[in-house]
């Protein structure tokens, strides 16, 4: 498999081709391109979210909590007193970085259910949900979000399995088929919880109409 760093290259590399290129043809304005290009980096290392190694997990969990605290300031700031809502903000990001990140170690597999596209599916979707659902963002600008976390994902599954492939000595490695599945076939029911989980999404999510004009859009810029 590609290694950290790697996966943040290429990620950060798509999410900026991505967020040009929109910018560039007039999908969206630059203050609604960096965030796309930021959630495409995020989808880059978000499969490995269960990965044995300690600083990949630190930082998907340090980015996530960051945007967990951004998003619940911004919900909240009118919501509550300042000293308050400062206590939620931080609140929100220890919660995420230091109970969020143990526990859910403690009970997940390498290489499972979270390094699959259905997974690259539901980050797209909760992506959206937030977006639309909680920070109140216009529909074709939340599932662009969405669609741009999406990308990060399918960036990192197609990057680990090319790195499976002995290229020199035309073999290949034994991890080959293992990034790029469509769920964790050893454990079907953490895919069923995760399709419930997106079933209780749908309320937030934006409208399909919608999705359909971005899927236009783009097929139309492309
Ligand atoms: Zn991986």
């Amino acid at each position: 498999m590609a290694n950290f760093g790697t996966h943040v290259s290429v990620a950060a590399g798509s999410g900026c081709l991505l967020a040009l290129g929109g910018w560039h043809v007039g999908l969206w304005t630059p203050w609604q391109a960096w965030p796309l290009m930021l959630l495409t980096t995020l989808g880059g290392i978000l499969p490995d979210i269960d990965s044995d190694h300690s600083h990949s997990v630190r930082l998907v969990f340090g980015l996530l909590a960051f945007m967990a605290a951004a998003a619940g300031a911004w919900v909240l700031q009118s919501r509550l007193a300042f000293g308050h809502w400062l206590l939620a903000c931080a609140g929100i990001y220890i919660g995420v970085r230091y109970l969020l990140a143990p526990a859910f170690k403690r009970f997940s597999v390498h290489r499972g259910i979270w390094h699959s596209l259905l997974a690259a599916m539901f980050f797209g979707c909760a992506g959206s949900a937030l977006s639309h659902g909680v920070l109140g963002q216009p529909p074709e600008l939340a599932w662009a979000q969405g669609l741009a976390l999406l990308a990060g994902c399918l960036v990192h599954l197609m990057l680990d399995e090319l790195y499976s492939v002995d290229l020199e000595g035309a073999r290949l490695k034994r991890s080959f088929g293992t990034a790029l599945k469509l769920f964790d076939y050893a454990r079907p029911l953490r895919a069923v919880a995760l399709l419930l989980l997106m079933l209780v999404m749908l309320p937030w999510l934006p409208s399909w109409t919608s999705l359909l004009g971005v899927w236009h859009q783009w097929l139309a810029v492309w």
